[in-house]
């Protein structure tokens, strides 16, 4: 048997450090069993997926030093592998079980779910389906599908008894199946809800081994009925801890930057970085902890990943980074990684044009672009207080700023402008006077060039990961602010990109 794993990201944001994680594990699972890796986009969620999200993932992927062995961009025996592209595979498969007992029609409406769940929380149930389509006769099955009423397909469960998950990592982890939802397989719209898509595929794909994070574990009982059903062989499962922030909850974006691209437009290496991953739960058997992919592959074990939530700690990233910019690069190599990271004609090209007209001499130029070459700026409420609002209302802006640019598809200066003048306008506060904090959040200071052509130079990444930076260096907000924020901010006419 060849040992074939596989990524399998939806494309619905910034490429994150945890899906490279999982990457590497499953790259250096393949590796040492001489098997292949397969990346598979996920986008079936078509109203969140987006081509740019696929292509910053491909990329930043790349960046760090991972290849796959098949792919949407280097094809491979089993493709398509955007999952967009097939979306003519699935309907037969839930047919099939349609047709073998195991999946049913179910014609509910929403009104009538939500009206469910209603009644089950007055009486204090879990919120579960009750499987009111299976008590549906054929003949009034028929008769529906007849007469052209909607319908998903959701797959039958047992409503008793236990589900045993044999997990590499974890042993037996056992969960009631009166936990589990008969879950949709097949949307009113004919396409496929992510566990059908993802079970399909990976048997389609011959996945041996399916190494992903541990959220995933309560879909597991589903995918395992799946493979059974359809008289598959399961995969072998593996959950990977969660990465986490250094006071142990789950790694956010609002703690730390998640974005692989911030961490590229802040002066990584790739190596490093790649290191800093592979330290995550892992550590070699010498607990060497400086290491290269090579190195990594060689010594591979995946039994010696440990449950214990991983810390991604950005000092401890710091910390390896020199390491590896001091010891393994000679003076022209770092001359080189310098050129290329953004001391390079293009991006110099696109900077002066702003810098140009400030400056009297060219030793001008450093001061006035340094933050543009920056990663995170030191900033406390001192910067903010010479600014026309008060702190509270500079805070609250840029927290409504931060959501509206999280939703920003294209990334340019006009957009942004857009969207900053257009929140001013709502929130009755003139643009001069809501930019200001946005200017020190970008730059450290309002006497800088134009902040949104700052913010297009540094990119979405380093500018969001600044606002947020910002907002946490003003204090941040408690949990029922927060709350009230979002509120207020629905109140404007749109909603939080991401909340969390
Ligand atoms: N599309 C899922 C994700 O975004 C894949 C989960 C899995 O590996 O099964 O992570």
């Amino acid at each position: 048997m060849t040992v074939r794993t596989r990524i399998a990201p939806s494309p619905t944001g910034d490429p994150h450090v945890g899906t490279a994680y999982i990457a590497l594990f499953n790259l250096c699972f393949a590796r040492q069993y001489g098997g292949q890796f397969l990346l598979r986009i996920e986008d079936t969620d078509q109203t969140r997926s987006t081509p740019e999200s696929e292509q910053a993932i491909l990329d930043s992927l790349r960046w760090l030093g991972i290849e796959w062995d098949e792919g949407p961009d280097v094809g491979g025996p089993n493709g398509p592998y955007r999952q967009s592209e097939r979306m003519d595979i699935y309907g037969k498969y839930a047919l099939e079980l349609v047709e073998k007992g195991h999946a049913f029609y179910c014609f509910a409406t929403s009104e009538e779910l939500d009206e469910m769940r209603r009644e089950q929380a007055a009486r204090g149930e879990a919120q579960i389906y009750d499987g009111r389509g299976l008590k549906l006769s054929a003949e009034e099955v028929q008769r529906r599908l007849d007469a052209g009423e909607p319908y998903v397909i959701r797959m039958k469960l047992p409503t008793e008894g236990v589900c045993e998950i044999d997990d590499m990592l974890r042993g037996k982890i056992e969960i009631e199946w009166s936990q589990v939802d008969m879950q949709v397989l097949l949307k009113a719209d004919g396409m496929p809800t992510y566990h059908l898509a993802n079970v399909v595929d990976d048997h389609l794909m011959e996945i041996t081994h399916v190494i992903r994070g541990e959220e995933w574990i309560n879909s597991a009982p589903k995918h395992l009925k799946l493979y059974e059903y359809f008289g598959w062989q399961a995969p072998v499962l593996c959950h990977l801890p969660l990465l986490r922030n250094p006071d142990k909850s789950k790694l956010s974006k609002r703690k730390n930057p998640t974005s692989i691209l911030y961490y590229r437009n802040a002066g990584y290496l790739p190596e490093a970085m790649l290191n800093y991953l592979g330290r995550m739960g892992w550590s070699m058997p010498d607990e060497r902890e400086k290491f290269s992919l090579p190195e990594m592959q060689a010594h591979f074990d995946l039994n010696r990943v440990s449950l214990g939530g991983p810390i991604f700690d950005v000092d401890k990233l710091n910390w390896l980074n020199g390491m590896w910019i001091r010891e393994d690069l000679n003076t022209e190599q770092l001359a080189t990684r310098l050129h290329d990271w953004a001391f390079n004609k293009e991006n110099l090209l696109q900077i002066l044009p702003h810098a140009q007209p400030r400056m009297n001499t060219l030793s001008d130029f450093a001061p006035l672009a340094s933050f543009l070459f920056s990663g995170m700026l030191p900033l406390t409420e001192a910067n903010f207080s010479g600014n026309k609002l008060d702190i509270e209302q500079q805070k609250e802006f840029l927290q409504y700023a931060l959501w509206r640019l999280e939703a920003l598809r294209f990334w340019n200066r006009d957009a942004i402008f857009g969207e900053l003048k257009l929140l001013a306008d709502q929130m009755s506060i003139k643009v001069k006077d809501a930019l200001a904090p946005v200017f020190v959040s970008i730059a450290g200071t309002t006497a800088s060039f134009s902040v949104v052509d700052s913010m297009e130079i540094i990119g979405p990444d380093m500018s969001r990961a600044r606002l947020r930076h910002a907002i946490n260096a003003l204090g941040g907000f408690g949990k029922n602010k927060q709350k009230a924020l979002e509120k207020t901010y629905l109140q404007l006419g749109a909603e939080p990109a991401d909340a969390q």
